[in-house]
């Protein structure tokens, strides 16, 4: 049922050499037989890189900065071990995070705590360990003041979170009556808290109204010192979004995609996506932060925050994974349809969490026959929508007709890539019972062979 003559709508994933090497040595279809189900790998090198780049735009801006790793865009401990032997923190939400985190390897005092309304037990926790906490409301605050008996533990580091003006309806973060009202709260407690600075957390990826925003946080650490408080230090959140494909695809995508092209004649607006290509993904969008002007100023946000001598921290999540795994999952099932197949794979869209959101992970996934390595480069068009092996109507990986080169056949592998920054775990439950997908670590791509092992929260 190949399709002949027209064009398809396609979005190939960047060249990722470390995804690539993994998919043609021939391990996944070994691993798919000896798991049973479905599976993610990771390429925690990847983690590294990230992580490296962006130091580095800090350094040649010349600002001093302290990146955090935002736990939540992925459950593996590998991406926590990776930031812990690399010196750097992370950014946590709950008791378990916490504790993963501190088991894992990472100090105490490079853990921030965020989140709304936390629990006694858990600032508690947060206050032993040395955590810098991101006070969300003035109860909280009082509850640190007054209400939890730590004993010797005290101060407790804390940043105060401020409601983004440009997002009044946001629910996290204090407003200007608020903060007011907190500060002077910091002021009266004398060394029961050490007020460290201020943060925000936007939603949206643009880089204008982090830099108006960061360089608002810098002032208020300058007024604040004035109050007597030793304020030095911005958090600006996470945010660096991730550039999945390259610019002319994503246009042709966009210009080219109608209803036609789903299963069901399923309608997505373009506004439903995750902006799949972006010019300046992860570090470059920092560097491009450090050397924005923010509205109303002379000078670069770097040179602001130099002046000023504040400390810029960022918590990252999905920019630390680019490229740092994927998923893979085996058809158990193709059915011929109108014009295209429907296949049914071993697995649920709970592990494509895009899935979820009125949305759909456009990269395109990779066909890897079932007979062993090789590449999905074939001849022909063959679009097939992507069920899950759920009784749900609804739960599809991919309600697209993707344009596969070859007819999928049972048995093959969908390699669904680069799915490490909240795709593949985000949602994860074992509905049906089925098992959660385990975390492969390919700990080495470089050689003949990828070595592996499993990451340790597999069960
Ligand atoms: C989710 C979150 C992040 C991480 O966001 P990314 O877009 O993944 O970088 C950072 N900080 C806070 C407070 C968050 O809630």
């Amino acid at each position: 049922m190949a399709v002949t003559g027209t064009s398809w709508p396609t979005l190939p994933v960047r060249p990722d050499p470390a995804a690539d090497r993994v998919r043609e040595s021939g391990l996944l279809p070994e691993l798919a037989y000896a798991f049973g189900g479905p599976f993610h790998f990771l390429l925690p090198d990847a983690f590294d890189a990230n992580l490296a780049a962006m130091r580095q735009s800090l350094a040649e801006a010349g600002v001093d900065g302290f990146v955090y790793f935002a736990k939540k865009a992925n459950k593996a401990a590998v991406f926590v071990e990776r930031a812990a032997a690399a010196g750097a923190g992370v950014d946590v939400a709950s008791a378990a995070e916490l504790r993963e985190a501190l088991g894992h390897g990472v100090r105490g005092e490079h853990l921030v705590l965020t989140g709304p309304a936390k629990d006694p037990a858990l600032l508690r926790l947060a206050v032993q360990h040395g955590a810098l906490i991101a006070v969300d409301a003035l109860d909280e605050l009082d509850t640190l003041i007054t209400g939890v008996p730590y004993g010797p533990c005290r101060p407790a580091r804390i940043l105060l979170r401020i409601l983004p003006p440009q997002q009044p309806h946001s629910r996290f973060g204090m407003n200007d009556a608020e903060l007011t009202t907190a500060l002077e709260r910091c002021v009266q407690a004398g060394d029961t808290v050490r007020m460290e600075g201020f943060s925000f957390h936007l939603s949206g990826y643009a880089i204008q109204p982090r830099a108006d925003l960061a360089a608002h946080l810098a002032d208020l650490c300058l007024k604040a010192r004035v109050q007597g408080l030793e304020t030095g230090r911005i958090s600006i959140g996470g945010g660096l979004p991730i550039s999945y494909t390259d610019a002319d695809s994503w246009h042709a995508f966009l210009e080219g995609h109608d209803r036609r092209h789903y299963h069901a004649r399923k309608a997505f607006q373009d506004s439903d996506f995750y902006p799949y290509h972006c010019p300046r993904p992860g570090a470059e969008a920092l560097t491009a932060l450090l050397a924005a002007r923010p509205d109303g100023r002379e000078q670069s946000l770097a040179d602001i925050l130099r002046d000023a001598g504040v400390t810029l921290l960022l918590e990252p999540g999905r920019a630390l994974l680019d490229q740092a795994g994927a998923s893979v999952f085996t058809i158990q099932g193709v059915k011929d349809r109108d014009g295209y197949q429907l296949l049914t794979v071993d697995g649920t869209s709970l592990s494509l969490s895009e899935q979820w959101f009125n949305s759909e992970y456009l990269p395109d996934p990779h066909l890897v026959p079932r007979d062993g390595a090789g590449s999905d480069s074939g001849a022909g068009l063959y679009p097939a929508g992507v069920g899950a092996a759920t009784c749900l109507e609804s739960d599809m990986l991919t309600w697209r007709k993707v344009g596969f080169p070859r007819r999928p056949r049972v048995g093959d592998l969908l390699v669904y890539p680069n799915t490490a920054g909240y795709q593949m775990d985000s949602n994860e439950s074992p509905f049906h019972d089925l098992a959660i997908p385990p975390k492969v670590v390919i700990d080495r791509t470089d050689g003949a062979r990828p070595r592996w092992r499993l990451d340790r929260h597999f069960t």
